[in-house]
C-alpha cells in the first residue's frame, strides 16, 4: 500500500482501513501476541502553519511483556499524529532535536502506509514495557505448608533425638 505524500497531502485524499498486527515484521519482534488488528486512518492535510502534512490515527492495543514480572501486559494505542511531509532527508532532521516541534517523515512518491504505521506503533512501544501501577500476579496456587513445630511436642522429640546421637560414640 503506497501514496504518492505530497499529491496525497494536497488533495485532501483519506484511506482508512484495518491491518493484521502480524503483518508488521518489526513490531512483531516486541509483541509478546500478535493476534489483533490496527485500525487506521490516514488524511492528507495542512498543518497550523500551511505545511503539507499527514495525519495519522490509529487505534489498537498490543499485547507486551511486562519487564518486572514478565507477565502479559495490554498497551491500549488510541492516537492521532501530524506528519509534516519533509523533502529531505536534512529537512526530516532538522526538527528532531525540538520536542515541540511536530515530526517530520520523508515525503515521497511511493510512501509505504504500513511504513507509517508501523514506526509509529514501535514509537508508542516504551523500551522497557513495565504494568503502570502494580504488577498483578496471577493466582499461583500456594500449597499451605504447615509452620514447622519446634517448640511443641515435636521439636523437643527431635531435639532430644538429636541429642541421644550426638552422644553416640563415634
Ligand atoms: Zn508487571
Amino acid at each position: 500500500m503506497q501514496i504518492d505524500g505530497f499529491r496525497f497531502a494536497e488533495h485532501g485524499e483519506k484511506q482508512q482501513g484495518v491491518l493484521p498486527l502480524v503483518s508488521f515484521t518489526r513490531l512483531r519482534d516486541v509483541l509478546r501476541d500478535t493476534e489483533g488488528d490496527v485500525q487506521y486512518c490516514l488524511t492528507g492535510t495542512r498543518e497550523s502553519q500551511g505545511r503539507l502534512a499527514l495525519r495519522l490515527q490509529l487505534d489498537t492495543a498490543l499485547q507486551l511483556t511486562c519487564q518486572r514480572c514478565l507477565e502479559p501486559m495490554r498497551l491500549p494505542v488510541h492516537t492521532d499524529v501530524m506528519l509534516i511531509l519533509a523533502r529531505t532527508e536534512a529537512e526530516v532532521e532538522a526538527g528532531g532535536d525540538d520536542p515541540e516541534s511536530p515530526d517530520r517523515v520523508l515525503a515521497s512518491s511511493a510512501m509505504s502506509v504500513d511504513g507509517l504505521i508501523e514506526d509509529e506503533l514501535l514509537l508508542l512501544v516504551p523500551f522497557a514495557p513495565r504494568h503502570a501501577a502494580q504488577c498483578v500476579l496471577p493466582d499461583r496456587v500456594h500449597h499451605a505448608m504447615p509452620s514447622e513445630d519446634t517448640t511443641g511436642s515435636l521439636g523437643k522429640l527431635r531435639h532430644l533425638l538429636t541429642s541421644t546421637d550426638s552422644r553416640k560414640p563415634n
